[in-house]
Protein backbone atom coordinates (compact mmCIF):
# COMPACT_ATOMS: atom_id res chain seq x y z
CA UNK A 1 0.00 0.00 0.00
CA UNK A 2 0.97 3.95 -0.69
CA UNK A 3 2.41 5.04 1.93
CA UNK A 4 0.97 8.59 2.86
CA UNK A 5 2.93 12.01 2.90
CA UNK A 6 4.75 13.56 5.94
CA UNK A 7 5.18 10.39 7.67
CA UNK A 8 8.03 12.30 9.74
CA UNK A 9 8.39 14.71 12.05
CA UNK A 10 9.95 17.30 9.84
CA UNK A 11 11.77 18.98 12.54
CA UNK A 12 13.53 16.22 12.96
CA UNK A 13 14.84 16.43 9.44
CA UNK A 14 18.51 18.39 8.82
CA UNK A 15 18.95 18.73 4.73
CA UNK A 16 22.79 19.47 4.45
CA UNK A 17 23.14 20.36 0.55
CA UNK A 18 25.40 21.72 -1.54
CA UNK A 19 28.17 21.22 -4.29
CA UNK A 20 30.15 17.87 -4.68
CA UNK A 21 33.21 19.11 -2.87
CA UNK A 22 32.26 21.04 -0.27
CA UNK A 23 32.97 19.08 2.14
CA UNK A 24 29.09 17.96 3.14
CA UNK A 25 30.23 14.44 4.34
CA UNK A 26 32.97 15.53 6.37
CA UNK A 27 30.63 18.69 7.92
CA UNK A 28 28.27 15.89 8.30
CA UNK A 29 30.19 13.54 10.02
CA UNK A 30 31.71 15.78 12.96
CA UNK A 31 28.48 16.85 13.71
CA UNK A 32 27.04 13.54 14.58
CA UNK A 33 30.32 12.54 16.30
CA UNK A 34 29.81 15.68 18.23
CA UNK A 35 25.89 15.03 19.06
CA UNK A 36 24.31 11.65 20.22
CA UNK A 37 21.45 13.14 19.07
CA UNK A 38 21.99 13.28 15.50
CA UNK A 39 21.95 10.27 13.10
CA UNK A 40 22.94 10.00 9.57
CA UNK A 41 20.67 8.70 6.86
CA UNK A 42 22.18 6.86 5.18
CA UNK A 43 21.29 6.49 1.51
CA UNK A 44 21.41 3.90 -1.26
CA UNK A 45 23.50 4.25 -4.27
CA UNK A 46 24.17 2.36 -7.35
CA UNK A 47 27.76 4.19 -7.52
CA UNK A 48 30.64 1.72 -6.78
CA UNK A 49 32.31 1.92 -3.82
CA UNK A 50 35.36 4.24 -3.55
CA UNK A 51 38.36 3.25 -1.22
CA UNK A 52 37.70 3.17 2.06
CA UNK A 53 33.90 3.36 1.73
CA UNK A 54 32.04 0.59 3.57
CA UNK A 55 28.73 -1.20 2.67
CA UNK A 56 25.77 0.01 4.81
CA UNK A 57 28.35 2.82 6.90
CA UNK A 58 28.83 5.45 4.26
CA UNK A 59 26.31 4.41 1.69
CA UNK A 60 23.95 0.87 1.05
CA UNK A 61 25.41 -0.16 -2.24
CA UNK A 62 22.82 -1.64 -4.56
CA UNK A 63 22.12 -2.49 -8.32
CA UNK A 64 20.19 -0.37 -10.69
CA UNK A 65 17.54 -2.98 -10.66
CA UNK A 66 17.23 -3.36 -6.97
CA UNK A 67 17.24 0.59 -6.83
CA UNK A 68 14.68 0.68 -9.38
CA UNK A 69 12.61 -1.77 -7.56
CA UNK A 70 13.03 0.47 -4.51
CA UNK A 71 11.56 2.95 -6.44
CA UNK A 72 8.62 1.01 -7.65
CA UNK A 73 7.81 -0.45 -3.83
CA UNK A 74 7.43 3.65 -2.25
CA UNK A 75 10.98 2.87 -0.13
CA UNK A 76 12.49 6.07 -0.52
CA UNK A 77 11.19 9.56 0.15
CA UNK A 78 13.23 11.62 -2.21
CA UNK A 79 15.31 10.15 -4.95
CA UNK A 80 17.65 12.08 -8.14
CA UNK A 81 20.57 10.87 -10.53
CA UNK A 82 23.57 12.93 -10.07
CA UNK A 83 26.45 12.25 -12.75
CA UNK A 84 25.21 9.22 -14.15
CA UNK A 85 24.67 6.95 -10.67
CA UNK A 86 20.94 6.81 -8.69
CA UNK A 87 20.53 8.08 -4.73
CA UNK A 88 17.84 7.56 -2.40
CA UNK A 89 17.34 8.64 0.67
CA UNK A 90 16.07 5.36 2.40
CA UNK A 91 12.10 5.66 4.45
CA UNK A 92 13.47 2.88 6.71
CA UNK A 93 16.51 5.02 7.42
CA UNK A 94 14.52 7.86 8.28
CA UNK A 95 11.93 6.45 10.28
CA UNK A 96 14.56 4.13 12.60
CA UNK A 97 16.43 7.39 13.42
CA UNK A 98 12.97 9.72 14.14
CA UNK A 99 11.51 6.57 16.04
CA UNK A 100 14.28 7.05 18.65
CA UNK A 101 13.66 10.54 18.96
CA UNK A 102 17.18 11.34 16.77
CA UNK A 103 17.39 13.93 14.23
CA UNK A 104 18.27 12.09 10.78
CA UNK A 105 20.77 13.90 8.88
CA UNK A 106 20.13 14.14 5.21
CA UNK A 107 23.74 14.67 2.83
CA UNK A 108 22.22 14.92 -0.73
CA UNK A 109 22.20 16.92 -3.87
CA UNK A 110 20.23 19.63 -4.70
CA UNK A 111 17.17 18.21 -6.48
CA UNK A 112 16.63 15.35 -3.81
CA UNK A 113 17.07 17.81 -1.34
CA UNK A 114 14.35 20.49 -3.33
CA UNK A 115 11.90 17.40 -2.78
CA UNK A 116 12.45 17.13 0.84
CA UNK A 117 11.91 20.93 0.99
CA UNK A 118 8.79 20.69 -0.96
CA UNK A 119 7.04 17.69 1.02
CA UNK A 120 8.83 19.05 4.32
CA UNK A 121 9.06 22.62 4.54
CA UNK A 122 9.56 22.46 8.40
CA UNK A 123 13.00 20.74 7.65
CA UNK A 124 16.24 22.64 8.23
CA UNK A 125 17.27 22.83 5.82
CA UNK A 126 21.11 23.97 5.18
CA UNK A 127 23.10 24.92 2.06
CA UNK A 128 26.67 24.25 2.27
CA UNK A 129 28.96 26.60 0.20
CA UNK A 130 32.04 26.53 -0.74
CA UNK A 131 34.60 29.93 -0.03
CA UNK A 132 35.28 29.88 -3.76
CA UNK A 133 34.59 28.07 -7.20
CA UNK A 134 38.71 27.46 -7.10
CA UNK A 135 38.99 26.28 -3.46
CA UNK A 136 36.34 23.73 -4.71
CA UNK A 137 37.84 22.68 -7.36
CA UNK A 138 40.99 22.26 -5.38
CA UNK A 139 39.01 20.16 -3.10
CA UNK A 140 37.93 18.21 -5.48
CA UNK A 141 41.20 17.37 -7.00
CA UNK A 142 43.08 16.79 -3.53
CA UNK A 143 40.70 14.70 -2.56
CA UNK A 144 41.65 12.29 -4.87
CA UNK A 145 38.37 10.20 -5.50
CA UNK A 146 37.68 11.03 -9.38
CA UNK A 147 38.99 11.29 -12.30
CA UNK A 148 39.27 14.57 -14.51
CA UNK A 149 36.42 14.04 -16.46
CA UNK A 150 34.57 13.21 -13.84
CA UNK A 151 36.11 15.91 -12.06
CA UNK A 152 34.90 18.67 -14.52
CA UNK A 153 31.35 17.30 -14.64
CA UNK A 154 31.04 17.87 -11.24
CA UNK A 155 32.00 21.25 -11.31
CA UNK A 156 29.56 22.34 -14.11
CA UNK A 157 27.34 20.44 -11.60
CA UNK A 158 28.45 23.03 -9.22
CA UNK A 159 27.47 26.10 -10.81
CA UNK A 160 23.84 25.13 -11.07
CA UNK A 161 23.52 24.07 -7.84
CA UNK A 162 25.22 27.03 -6.17
CA UNK A 163 22.43 28.87 -8.05
CA UNK A 164 19.65 27.40 -5.58
CA UNK A 165 21.26 28.12 -2.22
CA UNK A 166 18.41 30.92 -1.98
CA UNK A 167 15.58 28.03 -1.66
CA UNK A 168 17.51 26.80 1.78
CA UNK A 169 16.64 27.99 5.14
CA UNK A 170 20.41 28.75 5.84
CA UNK A 171 23.11 29.41 3.40
CA UNK A 172 26.56 28.46 5.48
CA UNK A 173 29.77 28.80 4.36
CA UNK A 174 32.46 26.28 4.76
CA UNK A 175 36.34 27.93 4.97
CA UNK A 176 36.92 26.94 8.51
CA UNK A 177 35.95 23.52 9.37
CA UNK A 178 35.08 23.81 13.62
CA UNK A 179 33.56 27.13 12.59
CA UNK A 180 31.10 26.01 10.22
CA UNK A 181 30.66 22.93 12.52
CA UNK A 182 29.60 24.77 15.67
CA UNK A 183 27.61 27.15 13.54
CA UNK A 184 25.30 24.45 12.14
CA UNK A 185 25.70 22.90 15.32
CA UNK A 186 23.58 26.29 16.92
CA UNK A 187 21.28 26.00 14.42
CA UNK A 188 19.93 22.95 14.92
CA UNK A 189 20.28 22.94 18.77
CA UNK A 190 17.60 25.71 18.28
CA UNK A 191 15.41 24.11 15.63
CA UNK A 192 15.24 20.75 16.16
CA UNK A 193 15.45 20.21 19.94
CA UNK A 194 13.79 23.43 21.40
CA UNK A 195 10.85 22.44 21.98
CA UNK A 196 11.47 19.04 23.48
P1 LIG B 1 29.09 10.99 -4.13
O1 LIG B 1 29.15 10.16 -5.38
O2 LIG B 1 30.14 12.09 -4.14
O3 LIG B 1 29.11 10.17 -2.87
O4 LIG B 1 27.67 11.73 -4.12
C1 LIG B 1 27.25 12.50 -5.21
C2 LIG B 1 26.16 13.46 -4.77
O5 LIG B 1 24.99 12.72 -4.41
C3 LIG B 1 26.55 14.27 -3.54
O6 LIG B 1 26.12 15.61 -3.74
C4 LIG B 1 25.78 13.59 -2.43
O7 LIG B 1 25.50 14.48 -1.36
C5 LIG B 1 24.52 13.22 -3.17
N1 LIG B 1 23.72 12.20 -2.48
C6 LIG B 1 24.12 11.24 -1.61
N2 LIG B 1 23.09 10.53 -1.15
C7 LIG B 1 21.97 11.07 -1.73
C8 LIG B 1 20.57 10.78 -1.63
O8 LIG B 1 20.10 9.89 -0.92
N3 LIG B 1 19.74 11.53 -2.38
C9 LIG B 1 20.18 12.54 -3.19
N4 LIG B 1 19.28 13.24 -3.87
N5 LIG B 1 21.50 12.84 -3.30
C10 LIG B 1 22.38 12.12 -2.58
Amino acid sequence: MEESKNVFPGRKLVVISGPSGCGKDTVAKTLISKDPRLALSVSATTRRPRQGETDGVDYHFISAAAFRDGVEHGDFVEYAEYSGNCYGTLKSEIRSITSRGLAAILVIETRGAANIIAEYPECLSVFLMPPSVEILRHRLIGRGTDNMDEIERRMALAAEEMKLSGRYRYTVVNDDLTQCVNEISSLIDGYCFELN
